[in-house]
């Protein structure tokens, strides 16, 4: 065991303080990681501030992590000491139940280990990433490419993947015309992993305060969801539309904008029911779906996908003190595009 300085969650409704928490001792499958960067996702604040259900307080979140190897067990054999490695939302789980076995680990039907407040294979919560050290199984270690710096590959190991994998699932692609709703940490790299998929990208914002940055990431278009008249232009335009906002939507308003056969993944997961009008659905033999991060193969696929096309994550590199300023942002929907934490800083 080890004790390593983390950020931790007191309560529902306190501030992040520092704080150390316990890494179990290297086991002859797991490696050591220390931590560089660790991204702030929206998933992080629903947790913290108790949206989503009960949490195991003290609490210390983060499933955007990347940093080096520092120790192996004996049996590890995918990564060596000093690889660039990285983890995301899982660090276990089944391994034999039949999704775990077609690579879906993140739909395991025993249930994947959060990598914070799930309950690790020593009993005790597992710890998230705003902390210096942490011990992971090999197999739920990814690999981060040269191409990609430490701080914008953090992101990747969950905006990313949450985004690539319905993207890719749902087919986006040349002659597909996709929207991302949202334009925040998920949506921001929705809109670039689509477009180097070759599909035509319309973002989906509140406003056109980020139009440029839109345009820039590879969208093709622009609208505001504060105009009436966006949900007319567009209507029936879309094959695919990614719904990453954290709060509830009018699902009805945004369904009409698929296109016969059309589907809308939601991705963001406000706590709140999304009610859908069926009417929404008939009207051109339209899906409403949900996706789940992704697989770890699949993950590692995403990860060379983006070195291989020279995309990462847009980021903010913030300290360790500035914590609860930046979750505050992120709730004001004023992020330019994720918050990374420089891990250093907590050392
Ligand atoms: P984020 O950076 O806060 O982005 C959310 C974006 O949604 C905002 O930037 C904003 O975009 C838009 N938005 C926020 N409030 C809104 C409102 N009231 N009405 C309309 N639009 C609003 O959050 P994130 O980290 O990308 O996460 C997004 C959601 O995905 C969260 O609910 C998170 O928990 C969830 N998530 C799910 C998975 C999964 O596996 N399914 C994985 C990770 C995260 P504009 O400013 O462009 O309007
Ligand atoms: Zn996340
Ligand atoms: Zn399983």
């Amino acid at each position: 065991m080890a004790t390593v300085n983390a950020i931790a969650a007191p309560s529902a409704i306190e501030p992040l303080v520092r704080t150390t928490i316990e890494r179990r001792a290297v086991g002859p499958r797991d490696v050591l990681i220390e931590i560089r960067y660790a991204g702030i996702c929206h998933s992080d604040i629903h947790t913290v501030r108790g949206e989503w259900g009960r949490v195991p307080y003290p609490l210390t979140v983060g499933h955007e992590i990347v940093g080096q190897v520092t120790e192996v067990g004996a049996e590890v054999t995918r990564h060596s000491v000093g690889d660039r490695v990285g983890v995301g939302c899982m660090v276990n789980s089944c391994r034999v139940c039949d999704n775990c076995k077609a690579g879906q680990e993140q739909y395991c039907l025993n249930g994947n280990v959060g990598t914070y407040g799930g309950s690790d294979r020593d009993g005790t919560i597992t710890q998230g990433g705003y902390s210096t050290h942490i011990v992971v199984d090999e197999d739920f270690v990814l690999r981060v490419p040269e191409a990609i710096p430490y701080e914008t590959a953090a992101p990747l190991l969950c905006a990313g993947i949450t985004t690539y994998s319905p993207l890719a699932h749902w087919k986006a692609g040349p002659g597909r015309n996709v929207a991302v709703v949202g334009m925040g940490g998920l949506g921001h790299m929705a809109v670039k992993i689509a477009a180097a998929m070759g599909a035509e990208v319309t973002v989906l914002s509140q406003t056109l305060s980020k139009k440029d940055d839109g345009l820039a990431f590879g969208a093709k278009h622009y609208y505001a969801t504060s105009d009436p008249a966006t949900f007319k232009t567009l209507s029936n335009s879309f094959d695919l539309i990614i719904n990453t906002v954290s709060a509830p939507i009018d699902m009805a308003s945004y369904l009409r904008l698929l296109r016969l056969d059309g589907t809308l993944v939601a991705v963001g997961a406000p706590p709140e029911p999304l009610p859908v009008q069926v009417f929404a659905l008939f009207g051109a033999r339209r899906s409403f779906a949900g996706s789940s991060i992704g697989g770890i193969a699949e993950t590692q696929e995403m990860l060379d996908f983006c070195a291989e096309h020279g995309i990462s994550a847009q980021v903010e590199v913030i300290n360790a003190a500035d914590v609860n300023e930046a979750y505050d942002r992120v709730l004001k929907s004023d992020v330019r595009y994720r918050f990374v934490i420089d891990i250093n800083t907590l050392h």
